[in-house]
């Protein structure tokens, strides 16, 4: 093969709107509610939140049919709130993070628990555990300028309509414009980043045929059948 070839380049729905928003990153806070990081085993007054990443073509939408992915035989559903971002920066005050916001999404952070219990256990890197194909599933995203900067909001989610998770985005350790200022001074960050800010507690196993639905008030649900 010598010809050169074309990528797609990710992209997501906007609400409202026929254009789309470019994807240039996914960045992902970890254990950012303290229920969750005492259901992982952690100590939320020891350990701040963290940082991984995922591929910016591992978003799929939130009412796609999804394949159950290989290598796990424990896929895990994580409902978050999505900040998608219009600017950018590096070392952001948190009083000016909130510029920078476009709007937001609800997401779900899938990941495979086996191999990421695996990675912690040998001290390996969480990047198949995590950054696999179809692995970030994105809502269309909420304009700021139309849904403003919620700080308060119910975020749920259930598998075959069994409640798993129910929290609200008040209880997040770091804040949005925290996570924006302290994840800017490890990275520069650009328009078109998108940052899953972390799960409540309830995390648990989603099996093959399953319908898991989430939702945050105010910005907007998910529901995607695993085939
Ligand atoms: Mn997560």
């Amino acid at each position: 093969m010598s010809e050169i070839f074309h990528v797609a380049a990710p992209s997501a729905t906007i609400a409202g709107s026929a254009a789309r928003f470019p994807i240039r990153r996914i960045f992902c806070v970890g254990k950012n509610y303290a229920d969750h990081a005492r259901e992982m085993g952690g100590d939320p007054e020891r350990e701040p939140p963290f940082f991984f990443s995922k591929p910016a073509d591992a978003v799929v939408p939130g009412g796609a049919e999804i394949a159950m992915p290989p290598r796990t035989a424990n896929l895990h559903h994580e409902i978050e709130l999505v900040v998608a971002l219009g600017g950018g920066g590096a070392n952001v005050s948190a009083d000016g993070a909130m510029d920078l916001v476009f709007g937001y999404a609800v997401g779900n952070d899938l990941t495979r628990r086996d191999l990421q219990a695996d990675a912690k256990a040998g001290g390996r890197p969480w990047d198949m555990a995590k950054g696999f194909d179809h692995s970030a599933i994105l809502s269309p995203i909420r304009p700021a300028a139309e849904v403003g900067h919620p700080a308060s909001a119910r975020i749920w989610l259930t598998v075959n309509g069994e409640a798993r998770q129910d929290g609200d985005i008040a209880d997040m350790i770091w804040p949005v414009a925290d996570i924006i200022a302290e994840l800017s001074s490890y990275v520069e960050l650009k328009a078109g980043d998108l940052i899953y800010t972390g799960t409540p507690a309830g995390v648990g196993r989603i099996a093959a045929g399953d319908l898991v639905e989430g939702g945050i008030d105010g910005i907007g649900t998910i529901a995607n059948r695993f085939a």
